[in-house]
């Protein structure tokens, strides 16, 4: 369900013309033609298990990187995160988007100078245990913003993730478009993940990510609501063979937050390792390192 190309035709609940304008907004940072448009062995302030930045930069020594790199086809191993920042910046919403007291913020990149970008993952719906391997083995940090329709068949992968570090966040129960959605809805929605997931990992998301990055006023006061505190979107969006850039210097920029897909050859051709491979190839020749969102977010 979640190879996301573009938004489904309307249909249902006529959108409201401030909906129509997130969604307007979102088209031009995600460009024209945009698919649519989440081991420190210390817990995080979030309750997240921490782990995984110190995992890339310090588990997973230089040399088991390199062995790493060699073995899953990379020419170079990726670059280590430097240190997490002491505080996190303070966050900024992209002109245009809602904003206001009483929302969350919703965010493309996160407002920093370290050469870092962050990995999000979204739906749930392969679960390879190749990606997993690849990416432990390499130190490499994700966030996963799972939907339950996608992953309740298997949420046992998904907590062998989060016991390895990586956080996992809310991308609702079923995946709708919640702008078309009345707010009892989007809070079934959301609330529904926040409680699943809180039950199922021991801790409640602190992200939330709106499928198809459709969102309205009513999300962001909902979502805080049911606990979140930030709604990180994207800037990139990665495939197993290309990085599709929102800005025209087709350039990751620190801070940059890409997005990709839990999909398989039958969703895109490819498979997670390939995407992974991908990544990781175009965010260090670019002298850039994967870091933990949640460091930072
Ligand atoms: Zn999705």
């Amino acid at each position: 369900m979640d190879r996301i190309s573009r938004p489904p035709a309307r249909q249902g609940k006529p959108r409201r013309s401030a909906s129509r304008l997130v969604t307007v907004l979102l088209l031009i940072v995600a460009g024209a033609a945009c698919s649519t448009i989440d081991l420190r062995t210390l817990e995080s302030e979030d309750g997240q298990p921490g782990g995984l930045a110190a995992n890339a930069g310090g588990l997973v020594t230089p040399r088991q990187r390199a062995v790493a790199a060699a073995k899953w086809g990379l020419g170079r191993p990726p670059l280590a995160a430097p240190p997490p920042p002491a505080v996190k910046p303070a966050l900024e919403t992209p002109s245009g988007f809602f904003r206001g007291p009483g929302l969350i913020p919703a965010i493309t990149r996160v407002p920093t100078t370290d050469n870092v970008v962050f990995l999000t993952i979204d739906d749930g719906t392969e679960k390879d245990p190749q990606f997993a391997a690849m990416a432990r083995e390499l130190g490499v940090p994700f966030s996963a913003f799972v939907t339950d329709s996608a992953i309740r068949d298997d949420y046992g992968y998904y907590r062998d993730l989060h016991a390895h570090g990586h956080a996992i966040h809310n991308h609702t129960l079923t995946h709708p478009q919640l702008t078309q959605l009345e707010p009892e809805d989007q809070h079934a929605q959301i609330c529904g993940q926040q409680d699943i997931l809180q039950h199922e990992f021991g801790t409640r998301p602190a992200l939330f990510r709106p499928p198809f990055g459709d969102f309205d006023r009513d999300t962001l006061v909902i979502a805080r609501e049911c606990g979140v505190r930030v709604a990180p979107l994207w800037s990139e969006e990665a495939f197993p063979d290309r990085l599709e850039y929102r800005r025209g210097d087709r350039k990751l920029h620190p801070g940059d937050i890409i997005l990709t897909h839990f999909n398989g050859p039958r969703q895109w051709g490819g498979s997670m390792t390939d995407m992974l491979r991908l990544v990781l190839r175009k965010v260090t020749e670019q002298g850039m390192a994967l870091a933990r969102l949640e460091d930072y977010v």
